[in-house]
């Protein structure tokens, strides 16, 4: 295993929309053995493949800090497949040191995902648990979408991300949240149908 470098905002991998994964390689296997032992040198409850340079659609977390019952957890190919409610989140991101920000999220979600073994998975998780948020935020990081377009205050973040010496919001690049919408709707419809029946229904 070893612990790789964490892209930071500027990089363009961070706003390419990341390859599906196909089949769980022993490549993929490395990968995600990587990401962990990355993102716990980093002290992150979640990574998307993209953070380290990997444009696959791969994450895993650990929110075992916030809820013992959400420890360690693969996400191969995942899709929101239902979503409601809203709330502010404040959240902070490896790929942005030091900025934190409050940004719009979903109360509750379902996701449907490939897990290390190739099973299909489903899990529908709310608000209370940080898993929720981690889960949106690191699906956006697959889809070259970054927390900042989701940012409630685009003048404030701006300075954090000034004082924290990162590049500037670049208008044009600053996603909408309907054009957010139409990326993820986009992007589960190109997503291998791995998964229409879930095989294990995790809560
Ligand atoms: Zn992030």
């Amino acid at each position: 295993m070893s612990v790789l470098k964490v892209y930071e905002y500027g990089e363009a991998v961070l706003r390419t929309p990341a390859e599906p994964v196909h089949k769980v390689s022993a490549k993929i296997q490395k990968l995600v053995s990587d990401m962990f032992e990355t993102m716990v040198a980093q002290d992150g409850v979640g990574l998307a493949a993209p953070q380290v340079g990997v444009s696959k659609q791969v994450l895993v977390l650990d929110c075992s800090p916030d809820n013992p019952k959400d420890g360690p957890m693969v996400m191969i190919n995942p899709k929101i497949v239902q979503k409601s409610g809203a709330y502010l989140s404040r959240e902070g991101c490896l790929s942005f040191p030091n900025v934190y920000i409050d940004v719009k999220r979903y109360e509750t979600i379902t996701v449907r995902f490939m897990d290390l073994k190739g099973r299909n998975q489903q899990l529908t998780i709310s608000a209370e648990r940080l898993l929720c948020r981690a889960i949106q935020h690191e699906i956006d990081h697959l889809n070259g979408i970054l927390f900042i377009d989701h940012a409630m205050d685009r003048f404030g973040t701006d300075q954090l991300l000034a004082q924290a010496g990162l590049p500037a919001i670049e208008p044009g690049k600053l996603l909408s949240e309907p054009e957010i919408e139409a990326l993820l709707k986009q992007a589960s419809a190109a997503l291998p149908e791995n998964h229409p029946i879930p095989e294990n229904v995790l809560t």
